[in-house]
């Protein structure tokens, strides 16, 4: 994919665009400056509740490494609520927004531009809680990305630590369960998120924001199985899995699974 600040560019086949290194080209500065109509602030806080605050605290959680910053929304809402966060991305346009956004609240982020798969190459120190939120994971197309993630954010924990870390439910649209819906994360109003094209592995997503701009994301659709079992796999001790913030779900009903894996 090419880098240009303002227009993605898939080049002549979109669909052959399944490398993990898209993702900052992706992020252009222009679906950066409207990623927050698409994920709307205020509407994600009151559907989200506080399960991420309550289950960090639960697990004792105080110092988070947010590795999926974006424009800042999970970094601020903990920075809010008193933890000692520090807030990574792999793209700069990402955190440049972040940091604004961040601004504006009266809260100022410590920043930090790293990809997962080389983090402890630019975080050297060790955190409570890992959190890979917004459907994120998804970005990487490769097995062997996801595993090194994985083990980046394995070893920049503590011994006790946890990783959060979500993802649609694209078993459910790889099934042809249902037609997504955007109730949780994306809950914009005015934003339309599309999946254009499923296959086993790309999913891609159209995002129609107001005035006709359009823009998209290629992305890996993750079987839930198949990350619980990465995560195992990876050294995570126990990994609890929940169906839109509830520990009880039917499989095709959520738009989101969030699973929380324990290092010890
Ligand atoms: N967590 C935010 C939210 O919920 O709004 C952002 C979600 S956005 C779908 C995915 C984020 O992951 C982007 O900010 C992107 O830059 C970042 N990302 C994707 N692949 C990455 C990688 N390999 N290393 C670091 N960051 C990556």
């Amino acid at each position: 994919m090419q880098m240009s600040t303002n227009e993605q560019d898939y080049g002549q086949d979109p669909l052959a665009v399944r490398d993990t290194n898209a993702y900052k080209a992706e992020y252009v500065h222009s679906f950066v400056e409207l990623w927050d109509q698409l994920i709307d602030w205020d509407g994600r806080a009151e559907s989200e509740g506080d399960f991420f605050i309550r289950t960090l605290k639960e697990h004792g959680a105080k110092k988070v490494l947010d590795v999926a910053t974006g424009t800042g929304f999970h970094s601020v809402r903990l920075l809010r609520a008193g933890f000692d966060v520090t807030s990574a991305d792999g793209s700069p346009n990402m955190l440049a927004k972040a940091f604004e956004n961040a601004r504006k609240r009266d809260h100022l982020l410590r920043t930090a531009q790293a990809d997962w798969r080389w983090l402890n190459r630019d975080i050297h120190d060790y955190y409570d809680a890992v959190i890979c939120l917004g459907n994120s994971f998804t970005h990487l197309h490769d097995e062997n990305d996801r595993r090194k993630a994985l083990a980046e954010f394995y070893a920049t924990l503590r011994h006790d630590g946890i990783l959060i870390l979500d993802q649609r439910n694209y078993d459910a649209l790889l099934d042809h369960k249902v037609e997504p819906s955007h109730d949780y994360y994306y809950c914009g109003d005015n934003v339309r998120a599309t999946p254009e094209h499923v296959d086993d592995s790309l999913a891609r997503f159209r995002y129609e924001f107001p005035g006709e701009q359009v823009f998209h994301l290629n992305m890996f659709p993750l079987r839930k199985r198949y990350v619980q079992r990465l995560l195992r796999e990876v050294g995570f001790q126990r990994v609890t899995t929940y169906g839109d913030f509830q520990q009880t779900y039917r499989d095709e009903e959520p738009d989101f699974f969030i699973h929380v894996a324990e290092k010890r």
